[in-house]
């Protein structure tokens, strides 16, 4: 059990309060252990299953896929700078006499029809002869399940859109907006590609079926930036831009674009400004984890409920390539393997019930997860890293959540957190950085408020 004092600082008096957050219960209290907050009918709610505890040695087995997500192969016509999957080792390539095979294994382990099917890359669309015959027939067998696929975008066209919107996709095509120069090349320059990607966009967005999806590193900080550059690509205040959250550091690229330990505070600072003056209001990481947040509190939601971030460690989540292999996820391959020694082969889809996922670690059997304050909003950071690239990425997670943290906790008692104690790093007690050195709770006491770069 964690518990922490948050000082908060009620910006109408200028005076500093304290609470207690305790990530377990999800309980948010004043001193005396009265709630802060409006509680939900907990009727309206549906029963949080315990979500399961994955790790080597207790690995989890997979069952009939309620999302099923299908590697078509890691190729990719682009070589952006932080891939997840720049250096995984590469299967030989699927092609589309394997797709009669997956199809006609599907009864055997596949039985209910998915409510989801996402088609993963490397580039989707450099796979595109396999991807038409496999998806229309999946399409012809799975008439309700909601089709996704996430593209660069730079193999769009006319004919390639009118498929795509035939099939059903709902299309997400990668972009960092301001900070794409750092990531790769842009598909924007180029001015027939740049078309049909707006072309897509118009037949897709008033649907839901559209997004960009962007990622911040340190040199794209800014999600105000972000959400501007789309506003003005599309026309559109609307303009539904997913992801949204900081790079992990999968590796020496992820880790060069992460975070440095003397840019924390600014990061933090900018980010929580943009949620508090709206301007990142369309971007799903800021939306959607915020509500979640807010919702946990409401709810008192327990931590034992809560999985990992991207949900691969769930039993009914799949990952498969064309050859029948289980993968802890789509972005690694059945040749690759993990930082703890296991292989991403976590089995084939021909003996469902000996899969077992021994590459990941939940993050109840972490180190600091259970002690993290922000962990209702971070879940743990990406389950199959290990050693500094997972230091790295769970620094990179917590600045990105502790803005999320800080203004749900606004929202509910309109009161600001500037400092959390409790028994976890001190170097992550300073929200913004704008408490004296050393950093005491007495010192933020005397510290007068308002807070000039949050001010709206
Ligand atoms: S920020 Fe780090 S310690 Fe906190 S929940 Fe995320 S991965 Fe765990
Ligand atoms: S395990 Fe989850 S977070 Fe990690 S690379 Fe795979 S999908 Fe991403």
């Amino acid at each position: 059990m964690a518990k922490f004092v948050i000082f908060a600082v009620d910006p109408r008096s200028e005076t500093v309060m304290r609470l207690h957050y305790d990530n377990m219960d999800s309980s948010l209290t004043n001193l005396q252990g009265h709630s802060l907050v409006q509680m939900m009918d907990p009727s309206i709610q549906t029963i949080l299953p315990v979500a399961p505890v994955t790790s080597k040695d207790t690995p989890l087995g997979k069952s009939s896929p309620r999302i099923l997500k299908i590697s078509l192969g890691l190729s990719c016509n682009y070589a952006c700078e932080y891939c997840s999957q720049r250096f995984v080792a590469r299967n030989d390539e699927t092609n589309p006499e394997d797709v009669a095979d997956f199809m006609d294994s599907l009864d055997n382990w596949v039985l209910s029809p998915p409510e989801a099917i996402e088609f993963w890359g490397g580039e989707p669309l450099v796979y595109i002869k396999t991807m038409r015959p496999l998806a229309e027939a999946l399409r012809k067998k799975y008439p309700q399940a909601r089709f996704s696929v996430i593209t660069n975008g730079s193999l769009l066209n006319a004919d390639l859109n009118q498929w795509l919107d035939d099939l059903g996709f709902a299309v997400s095509v990668s972009h960092d907006g301001p900070g794409q120069h750092v990531r790769g090349p842009d598909p924007l320059a180029d001015p027939p590609t740049r078309n049909a990607i707006l072309d897509l966009y118009q037949r897709l967005a008033p649907q839901g079926r559209f997004s960009f999806n962007a990622m911040l590193n340190r040199s794209n900080q800014s999600r105000s930036a972000i959400q501007a550059f789309f506003t003005e690509l599309t026309g559109d205040p609307k303009v539904m831009i997913g992801e949204g959250g900081f790079v992990d550091a999968y590796d020496v690229g992820g880790e060069a674009l992460s975070l440095r330990s003397g840019e924390f505070h600014s990061f933090r600072r900018q980010s929580f400004k943009d949620i508090r003056q709206g301007k990142s209001d369309r971007i799903a990481s800021v939306r959607d984890r915020m509500m979640s947040f807010v919702n946990s509190i409401r709810f008192n939601r327990p931590a034992s409920s809560l999985g990992q971030k991207c949900g691969m460690d769930k039993s009914d989540s799949i990952a498969v390539d064309l050859k029948g292999n289980v993968l802890t996820c789509q972005n690694v391959s059945a040749l690759s393997t993990a930082p703890n020694g296991e292989s991403h082969r976590i089995g084939n889809v021909r003996d469902l019930t000996s899969v077992a996922l021994r590459t990941s670690t939940h993050w109840s059997k972490r180190e600091g997860c259970p002690k993290c304050p922000v962990l209702h909003i971070c879940k743990g950071a990406c389950m199959f890293l290990e050693g500094p690239l997972w230091e790295k990425s769970c620094d990179n997670a917590y600045s990105d959540a502790l803005p999320i943290f800080t203004a749900g906790i606004e929202f509910l008692t309109g009161l600001i957190p500037v400092h959390i104690e409790g028994e976890f790093r001190t170097d992550r007690k300073d929200i913004f950085g704008l408490s004296d050195q050393p950093v005491t709770p007495q010192a933020i006491k005397a510290k007068p408020f308002p807070i000039p770069v949050v001010s709206v």
